[in-house]
């Protein structure tokens, strides 16, 4: 699939230290999850790489932070204009090493960048304070400064989106970075490298340590334990995310944390049905259902219950399922072996404990069978249910009955995440009530689709730390300092 780019020097395999590509000591093969095919062998860098990027970009840092924003602003823009005018090549690389069909691909090159526009518009807007005085002999001012070296850990869902999302901000705050992306999806990360170059970024203010899976706990390892390392933002598992938190605590890390969900979709009475089963289906399907705001847990209340079950499966039953590459294509693979097992062992548990198979529930017929998942909807779910607790991150939409609002405000949020929720209702006092009774960083109301650049990403509970995106992004990459003036 990647014979067919248009600029095949996007194709980058090598790691990207101090604005020079390296090869590495070894190499490690990236897979088409589709086929299972090897796209390229791609440098697996180590701890002591790492320790070579995070000395580039501590050097490269009094000159990126003495640049005024607006310098900083200018690559940004030249940058976000590289990535859309090459969004087609991006979007075959992102197809071909992360599976998801070649327009949802597209949509995601177009999503990443505009968090680079954003924030390179941002960045020119980090107001510092001047705060009235209470001795007349003082002066008080704040500032607003880079924090240093930052380190992103990213994941494969959203190859590029996810890198953006951290390192637009932390660059346009006059911040280098050292980025450790995926080992599934490195390719994706290493294009907008080469486009950064393009841009003009400068040696050593953006760095990518591509790695497999052991090297990058290696890589892991030393960015946490880097005392120049002032910030690292990562974007995974609630698992991976507490390692990070203990391994940042000797050196008292600023910490923004992206981590897992377990997002109830609820519908009410009252709610548009064909209205809410589109949302559930974008909720839940898109990117086979391997995001972190997908719908895990689907509620609808008993009056609507199987009118909406017929609507949401009928829909599922027009999902066409297979290669991106594929023209109507709408559903890709699953990322591996591994996930495949958790949809499977999610359903196989459901139906035991006494949920029926509306449709789906098993895997794509033929040569499509080892990594694609049919679209599936589960019936009379219940709480002791794995899929209750546990994020699928499957193309599986497992829906319960519930009577009252009070009900399902307890059942929403009887969970340690808190990342994203989302309801169907058009009673203005309700959409009120259970807005602000759900315990997520984010609330879906009559949407199935909430991420944009402009608006405030993140969780709470277990869910993660801090915010990217919006005004607030930007926050995490400075330091506030307090000037007290006396002798007035
Ligand atoms: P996912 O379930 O999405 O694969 P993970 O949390 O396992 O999420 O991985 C997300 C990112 O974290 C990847 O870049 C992966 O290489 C990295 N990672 C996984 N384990 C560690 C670790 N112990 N230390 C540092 N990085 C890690």
């Amino acid at each position: 699939p990647l014979a067919l780019l248009a600029d095949p020097t996007l194709l980058r395999t090598d790691a990207l230290i101090n604005g020079e590509w390296v090869a590495g000591a070894s190499r490690f093969a990236v897979e088409d999850p589709a086929t299972g095919l090897r796209l390229a062998d791609v440098a697996n860098t180590g701890a002591a790489d790492a320790e070579q990027a995070i000395a580039a970009a501590n050097a490269a840092w009094p000159a990126w932070k003495a640049k005024p924003a607006k310098e900083r602003a200018a690559i940004l823009m030249r940058w976000f204009h590289l990535l859309v005018q090459h969004a087609d090549d991006l979007a075959r690389i992102m197809t071909a090493e992360q599976g998801k069909p070649l327009s949802e691909a597209r949509g995601e090159v177009m999503y990443g960048a505009s968090f680079i526009e954003w924030f390179a518009e941002e960045g020119k807007r980090v107001y510092g304070e001047t705060i009235p005085t209470t001795d007349p002999n003082k002066r008080f001012i704040v500032l607003k400064q880079p924090i240093g070296v930052c380190a992103a850990i990213t994941p494969w869902n959203f190859p590029i989106a996810m890198i953006t999302r951290k390192v637009a901000p932390a660059l346009a705050a006059g911040c280098p970075v050292v980025i450790k992306p995926a080992e599934q999806t490195p390719l994706s990360a290493l294009a907008c490298a080469e486009l950064a170059l393009r841009a003009g970024m400068p040696a050593g203010v953006l760095n990518i340590l591509t790695a497999d899976a052991d090297r990058s706990i290696e890589i892991g390892n030393v960015l946490c334990a880097s005392d120049v390392v002032r910030h690292l933002s990562f974007t995974g598992s609630t698992e991976v995310g507490r390692i990070l938190m203990r391994q940042c605590a000797p050196t008292i890390k600023k910490l923004s944390l992206e981590l897992g969900g377990n997002a109830p979709f609820i519908v009410f009475d009252d709610a548009d049905l064909d209205s809410a089963a589109e949302g559930a289906l974008i909720s839940k399907y898109r990117n086979a259902g391997q995001t972190c705001v997908c719908a895990n847990r689907l509620y609808v209340q008993a009056g609507v219950y199987d009118a909406f079950v017929e609507k949401l499966a009928a829909k599922a039953r027009a999902i066409q399922v297979g290669n991106g590459f594929a023209p109507g294509v709408n559903q890709g693979p699953l990322i591996d072996a591994q996930a495949m097992n958790k949809v499977e062992s999610h359903v196989a548990d459901a139906l035991a404990k006494g949920a029926t198979l509306v449709t789906g529930g098993s895997r794509a017929p033929g040569a499509l069978a080892e990594r694609f998942y049919t679209p599936t909807v589960l019936a009379n779910v219940t709480a002791d249910m794995l899929c209750a607790r546990e994020e699928t991150f499957g193309p599986v939409a497992p829906v319960f009955r519930f009577d009252t609002e009070a009900d399902v405000i307890n059942l929403a949020n009887a969970t340690e995440f808190g990342l994203a929720s989302y309801f169907y209702s058009r009673d203005i006092g309700r959409i009120f009530r259970v807005a602000e009774a759900l315990e997520t960083g984010m609330v879906g109301i009559n949407t199935g689709l909430i991420s944009v650049a402009e608006v405030p990403f993140g969780g709470v509970k277990q869910s993660g730390l801090g915010r990217e995106g919006s005004r607030h992004g930007i926050e995490d990459y400075v330091e506030m300092k307090y000037l007290c003036i006396g002798d007035v």
